[in-house]
């Protein structure tokens, strides 16, 4: 018998799977996001066969990091807001950053970087519907800050990530998508080349697949909804 985790897990990656086939196109990778959820539920996922993880809140992703040391080959992605006094646990520990939305933080990061690990991959965060409340670099700041970082020695800027406002129409949550492609796209006839496009979440990933997503950050589809609060594993 199959348990809740493992049937959500199939579920998720058949919906990815199915309209990767209908849209001819790559299937992207499924970034699990694992915040608020216990480390036993990211060992199952592990066991089933789900490598790259997402994390908001660096204490958190800590005591995981430490309860799953014996797995190897985890990818670890820091998804959460970034304050500039919190970069280094974040520039040591984890793969990935999606959320850098100023130039001061991806410095700090590079610099924070540790000798002898290969460059932290970037993504730039778009606000990419303009949203007064919202974080994000503005739409027209993209290339500017895209041209800082792109100078920075131990950080790679791999792509760009939005969160766009909800929607339940399937060719509305298209639009946002569609403005973050184009945003690449423009940063490449600069000379920026990138391959990341971090969007698509539970309820909209079939539309960001169709506008050329590479990385999909699922949780509650996967992990069922969020506890409160999370108890130390050990
Ligand atoms: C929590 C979170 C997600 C996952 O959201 P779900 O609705 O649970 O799938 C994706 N991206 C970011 C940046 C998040 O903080």
């Amino acid at each position: 018998m199959m348990n809740n985790l493992e049937q959500r897990y199939r579920d998720v990656c058949g919906r990815i799977k199915d309209a990767s086939q209908r849209l001819q196109v790559t299937p992207p990778t499924l970034l699990a996001v694992s915040k608020k959820h216990p480390s036993e539920s990211l060992r199952a996922l592990y066991q089933l066969g789900q490598r790259d993880f997402g994390e908001s809140y660096w204490q958190e992703a800590e005591q995981k990091m430490l309860a799953l040391k014996d797995l190897d080959g985890i990818v670890w992605h820091f998804i959460g807001p970034i304050q500039s006094n919190k970069t280094r646990p974040i520039a040591e520990h984890f793969h990935w950053v999606h959320s850098v939305d100023r130039e001061k933080i991806a410095r700090r990061l590079s610099e924070q970087r540790p000798q002898g690990l290969p460059p932290l991959n970037l993504c730039l965060q778009v606000n990419i519907d303009e949203e007064k409340s919202k974080s994000g670099v503005a739409p027209e700041d993209v290339l500017a800050l895209a041209q800082a970082i792109h100078q920075l020695p131990n950080v790679r800027l791999a792509g760009l990530m939005c969160i766009p406002e909800h929607s339940d129409d399937p060719q509305q949550q298209r639009v946002p998508f569609q403005r973050l492609a184009r945003l690449q796209q423009d940063l490449a006839q600069a000379g920026i080349v990138t391959k990341t496009l971090s969007m698509g979440m539970s309820d909209d990933l079939e539309a960001a697949i169709a506008e050329g997503s590479t990385i999909l950050r699922i949780g509650t589809a996967l992990f069922g909804e969020r506890q409160k609060t999370v108890t130390n594993p050990s």
